[in-house]
């Protein structure tokens, strides 16, 4: 049997750059279940944080990808569900700390950051990257479908709690879904609680991967910089990566593409960029995988995705 794998990448993120992604929770455990999810609906939902996987593994398998040489701009805590449901994770990321100066990063849906243990074990972190798409309660539960445990207002408490504490960046995602949640009353409601919670960026985010609800579509580009010039100056629309490169990939391509799809689902030059290979080589190999039903494609906004096949 072969051993779980807790590291991918690097990725060629679109909001950290050159990104070795640590996965530490079960496919699809979450606090949420985002219609705009690019996993998939939530097979566990949970608020009940736990050690799902062995600390002392992980560790091991960042120090390999880190000896591998290969550029890594940051460390980030991301991948199959909420990484705060992990217990280690402030352990790991004290850790790591002690094994490189690159910097760590969690991307975290922000629900659990009213917990006190759970703002102590981000605070060894250099970026957090919490989620905030809405904040009435009814349109909180029509787009990020909580476990019944969350409420809203908590949530932005956490979140502005966290702030206080926390001396490191935070950068606060948004999620934009198409008739949903980009009206203004809704943006002027998210606008008021950013006041509060005083990140250091927004980064407005659109459904540009396949969802986990097929009806939630993606905002133009016009319709996300209309939103970008509401919230003022620390806005950003999050940048494509499509053009940058990394040192080619070493190893098995077909086995690269399959750990990097079954991560999220991908296009053709999202593969490419990150593993640095050649887009022909990419579109042979997803060819063949795709004979082998190893992976599966779906299109999304006019792109062709490729994503892993659960087995
Ligand atoms: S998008 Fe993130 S927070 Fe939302 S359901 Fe998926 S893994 Fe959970």
């Amino acid at each position: 049997m072969t051993a779980p794998r807790f590291v991918y990448g690097p990725v060629a993120s679109r909001r950290l750059g050159f990104s070795l992604g640590v996965d530490i929770i079960p496919f699809k455990t979450c606090t949420l279940d985002c219609v705009y999810c690019q996993l998939g609906s939530t097979g566990r939902s949970t608020v009940r944080r736990r050690s799902w996987c062995p600390p002392e593994a992980i560790l091991a398998q960042i120090k390999e990808a880190i000896d591998s040489g290969q550029r890594i701009d940051v460390i980030t805590f991301s991948g199959s569900g909420e990484p705060t449901l992990s217990r280690d994770l402030g352990f790991l990321i004290r850790s790591i700390k002690k094994m490189t100066g690159i910097p760590v990063a969690v991307l975290t849906n922000g629900t659990l950051l009213g917990r006190r243990d759970v703002r102590r074990d981000l605070a060894a972190a250099d970026v957090v990257g919490p989620s905030l798409d809405a904040v009435p309660a009814a349109l909180f539960r029509r787009v990020n479908r909580p476990h019944a445990s969350l409420d809203n207002r908590k949530v932005i408490d956490g979140l502005v709690r966290f702030r206080d504490e926390f001396a490191g960046e935070i950068r606060l995602e948004i999620m934009l879904v198409k008739g949903v949640n980009d009206s203004p009353a809704a943006i002027e409601a998210v606008k008021k609680a950013l006041v509060r919670i005083r990140p250091d960026r927004i980064e407005l985010n659109t459904v540009v991967r396949p969802p986990a609800d097929r009806r939630a579509g993606a905002l133009s580009a016009a319709g996300l910089a209309r939103i970008r010039a509401r919230l003022g100056p620390k806005a950003e629309v999050v940048a494509s990566f499509a053009k940058r490169k990394q040192a080619p990939a070493s190893g098995d391509l077909d086995r690269a593409i399959l750990v990097t799809v079954g991560r999220r689902p991908q296009t053709a030059a999202d593969i490419a960029a990150a593993l640095g290979r050649h887009r022909d080589e990419v579109l042979k190999a997803l060819s063949r995988l795709l004979a082998r039903g190893r992976i599966r494609r779906r299109d999304h906004g006019g792109k062709t995705y490729f994503a892993g096949v659960r087995r």
